[in-house]
């Protein structure tokens, strides 16, 4: 996608600060974090959102839910705790449509 501001990430014509980087996976901090930790952790290929998963997309989903679990090891935030949200839409305020998945933590983090 041209125009979409994940994919431009993914490719390095837009700078990013990367704390994992595989064949199928980016994991980068968020440019407006919300906790002392906030990583976006994204799929290279481009997926608008969780309403656009393929039957394909599911062993890619678990790579991404598992690597989070392993930076929030690293991080050291595993036992203190952390949020793993993907926003979906409108309402859920998504402002990027490439999907995304953040890892919030390192404070005691607001619910809703
Ligand atoms: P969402 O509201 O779920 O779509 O989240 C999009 C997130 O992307 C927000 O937390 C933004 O701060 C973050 N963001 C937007 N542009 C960039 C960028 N160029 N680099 C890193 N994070 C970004
Ligand atoms: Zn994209």
């Amino acid at each position: 996608m041209a125009d979409c501001v994940f994919c431009k990430i993914v490719k390095k014509e837009l700078p990013s600060e990367v704390v994992y980087e595989d064949e199928r996976i980016l994991a980068f901090r968020d440019v407006n974090p919300v906790a002392p930790l906030h990583l976006l952790i994204i799929p290279k290929k481009h997926i608008a959102s969780v309403n656009h998963l393929a039957e394909e997309d599911k062993e890619l989903i678990g790579e991404m839910f598992f690597l989070a679990q392993k930076i929030a090891r690293e991080q050291g935030i595993a036992e203190s705790g952390y949020r793993l949200a993907f926003n979906v839409g409108r309402n859920a305020g998504q402002t990027i449509d490439h999907l995304h998945l953040h890892l919030i933590g390192g404070k005691q983090l607001p619910w809703p």
